[in-house]
Order: C-alpha cells, then sequence, then structure tokens
C-alpha cells in the first residue's frame, strides 16, 4: 500500500478515468469539459482519493482488490466482486472529527434498514503532500438509526429548500467500529485489518439488530475501562446511557444484558466475581 495519491495530470491521461468520464452524470452535467472540473476543489479530491482508493485499497472481508461502482448507483463508490461488499468513500482534508456529513437523512435510514446498506470508508488526506493520513473502515453493522443526525432543513433561500440532510455522529462509534488500515500515516498490516473486521461480524446477525444502539453504547462505554473490569465500573455509565436513551428507566438491567450479548459472541469473558475481560 502506498500513501502517495497520483496528480491529477496522470490520472486523467489513465484509461481507467477516461473510461470512467464518459458516463460520469456530473461530468456530462457540467459540459464534458474536464477543465472546468479541475476548478472545483471538491470535484479534484474526489477524483484523487477514489483513484487512490481504487489502487491501494483491499476488501477487508476477504481481501480481494475493491472495485469501483458504476456511476448510475449514488450510493455507493466501491464495491468486491468477490464477496460483495459495498463501500462509501468519504474524504476530509481535516481530522474527521465527531461527525461527519452525509446526504439526504430519508435516503439514509433507508439504507440502514436495506440489505445493500454499504460499509464506510473514511479517508483523510493531506492536500499540500497530496498523500493519505488516514484511513479507515467503518463496517455496515456499525451503523445504527441512533447515530444518524438529522439537520435542519435547508431555509427557503437555498435552489434545495426544505431538503434534509444527515450527520453520522462518528462519535457514537465505538473505536472497534474504525478498523484502521492506515492511521497517522503508518500502514496496518492487512491481517490485522481482517482480524479486526471479524471480531465484530457477530453485530449482523438478527437477534442483535432490535437492540443495536445499546450493544454500540456498551461497546463504547467498555473501551474507555481497562481491558479488565467490573459490573460496578459500568454500572458507573448509567446517567450516560440513560441520557443515550432517554425513557429507559432500566438501565442496570439493560447494562447486564449487552454484557450477556457480548459475552456469548466471545467479545467479552466473564472471570467471575462480577469481572470481565475484553
Ligand atoms: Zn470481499
Amino acid at each position: 500500500m502506498q500513501l502517495q495519491m497520483g496528480s491529477i495530470q496522470s490520472i486523467v491521461r489513465s484509461r481507467d478515468f477516461t473510461d470512467k468520464l464518459s458516463d460520469d452524470k456530473v461530468i456530462r452535467e457540467h459540459g464534458n469539459s474536464y477543465a472546468n472540473e479541475y476548478r472545483s476543489p471538491s470535484q479534484k479530491a474526489r477524483v484523487l482519493t477514489e483513484s487512490w482508493v481504487r489502487a491501494e485499497v483491499y476488501c477487508p472481508a476477504c481481501f480481494h482488490k475493491i472495485d469501483q461502482a458504476p456511476n448510475n448507483q449514488p450510493v455507493l463508490d466501491f464495491f468486491c466482486s468477490s464477496c460483495g461488499e459495498g463501500y462509501e468513500l468519504k474524504s476530509k482534508k481535516s481530522a474527521l472529527g465527531a461527525k461527519i456529513v452525509d446526504g439526504a437523512y430519508a435516503t439514509m435510514i433507508e439504507r440502514l434498514q436495506s440489505k445493500d446498506q454499504p460499509n464506510f470508508f473514511l479517508l483523510r488526506y493531506s492536500a499540500i503532500e497530496n498523500s493519505v493520513i488516514d484511513f479507515f473502515v467503518i463496517p455496515k453493522h456499525f451503523m445504527a438509526v441512533d447515530i444518524i443526525e438529522k439537520r435542519k432543513p435547508l431555509p427557503s433561500s437555498a435552489r434545495r429548500h426544505g431538503w434534509v440532510g444527515c450527520n453520522i455522529l462518528l462519535s457514537r462509534i465505538p473505536q472497534s467500529g474504525r478498523i484502521a488500515y492506515v492511521k497517522d500515516r503508518n500502514i496496518l498490516p492487512p491481517s490485522e485489518v481482517r482480524n479486526n473486521w471479524e471480531k465484530t461480524l457477530f453485530l449482523r446477525d438478527k437477534d442483535c439488530l432490535p437492540q443495536k444502539s445499546w450493544i454500540l453504547d456498551t461497546m463504547s462505554c467498555i473501551e474507555r475501562l481497562d481491558k479488565r473490569f467490573s459490573l460496578k465500573q459500568m454500572y458507573e455509565f448509567a446517567d450516560h446511557l440513560r441520557a443515550l436513551h432517554p425513557g429507559n428507566s432500566h438501565v442496570k438491567e439493560k447494562i447486564r444484558q449487552q454484557l450477556q450479548v457480548l459475552r456469548d459472541r466471545g467479545y467479552i469473558r466473564f472471570l467471575g466475581d462480577g469481572t470481565y475481560e475484553r
């Protein structure tokens, strides 16, 4: 894996890119002119980062090379032709922060409940060095309705007034749901990426779905404790969890329930005497 992204000139000269341009809706709408597109820094960044992912990134589930999705699939940027996993790419120049902006709120909620929901690739790059700083995958099983924040409708002065977008609340996603390929310019071994991917696949099980938000929030709490922790320490998060799940008056019972789910799935171990280990 190389962290350097190509130059716009070399990418445009490549056949891959000219093939892509020929059916790229955005380019068509803008008069089919390459030059126009380069004037927009965001378009330039999109071309550079997509090209890097296409060249360097492998599927975390099976190590197969990632392919770019056809342009008529707006919610899918990449897919794995071997195992069928889909990926949406989010790129940023600045630190990834507590939330990332996504598209229409209603579409996102619909996607979270559909079978063809994609995983997310998060890429942070340096525009000066033209290179990748961080690259993560957030598996789709870490996405729950609760972590999608509804934005205010666009004002009447906007072209698409009334349109409602959404944010993905990264702060609600446990660390184990941000699987790094590249962290602060360090490339992680593929075996580690795949191990981390496999460790939480149990979240895709049907019986985890109804309590997904609770499981994720419990995982986040566990990550804030030492490797070995007690039930008593978990109870200290009761107020925090109550605030995240208003209206639930049985928080301690809920905590015990999630610990049991995580123990049954091998995510944590019960050592006896109210003590657990992750
Ligand atoms: Zn795959």
